[in-house]
């Protein structure tokens, strides 16, 4: 396998130094820069496998350098780095786009598991079109295979990861998924993994595909148990 080349935009030295010292060691080609103008301007010259950015950076939001990045690639896995303050920050940033976070401090273990994680699935997102085509529910057409959807709201662009969890619930229609299984199946982590994330994602899909996301039908809280995607809630079938 290629090395997988990675974009780590984080300004504080010492943490750098150590994240870029045990990324090499595990394999990998490390671009750090420690601003998010110069993040960008490798972004367009070069081609990676995975961002690692920080979210507090002396130049600018790393916000800003996710949502940059975003309109421009939609499949490229971006891990946020932030401080256990910015929670309003983190919630902000998997709006963004981002796929996942870590909070400061965080063990280099877990450090390097996510990271192995998320290049793993970078390859990963080979769509198994459903049936072939694209995926109907309500008044929503969802392409898996093109990264996007039809929705009441207009055309959106989805993520790689967005699809991952919709061909996740799409191949399971109607049954319960257990939040460790959807963090298994689309993040490939173990359940004793922060589970923000997942709620966040399900907050995303619910806001493009709902009609009122606060009482949502088609993508199911299920009490204590999960998550439940219906293709036909009991309303639709009358
Ligand atoms: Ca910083």
């Amino acid at each position: 396998m290629n090395q997988p080349h990675i974009l780590l935009v984080e300004d504080e030295a010492h943490i750098a130094q150590g994240l870029v010292f045990n990324l090499k060691q595990d394999g990998c080609r490390v671009t750090h820069v420690d601003t998010g103008s110069a993040a960008l301007a490798h972004f367009k010259r070069e081609e990676f496998n995975l961002v690692i950015l920080d979210l507090m950076l002396p130049d600018c939001n790393g916000l800003d350098v996710c949502r940059k990045m975003r309109q421009h690639n939609q499949q490229l896995p971006i891990l946020m780095l932030t401080a256990l303050s910015e929670e309003q920050d983190r919630i902000a940033g998997l709006r963004e786009g981002a796929d996942d976070y870590l909070t400061k401090p965080f063990s280099l273990d877990e450090f390097l598991l996510r990271v192995r994680g998320m290049l793993r699935r970078s390859g990963w997102y080979r769509p198994t079109a459903i049936n072939g085509g694209p995926y109907r529910f309500g008044a929503n057409l969802v392409d898996l295979t093109e990264l996007r959807a039809t929705t009441a709201q207009g055309e959106i662009n989805l993520t790689g990861l967005e699809c991952k969890m919709l061909e996740t619930f799409f191949a399971a229609e109607g049954q319960v998924l257990a939040r460790t299984q959807l963090l298994q199946s689309v993040w490939g982590v173990a359940g004793d993994t922060e589970t923000r994330t997942l709620d966040n994602f399900i907050v995303r899909l619910r806001k493009y595909f709902e009609v009122d996301p606060s009482t949502p039908r088609y993508f199911q809280t299920v009490r204590g148990r999960g998550y439940r995607f219906v293709r036909e809630p009991e309303a639709d079938k009358e």
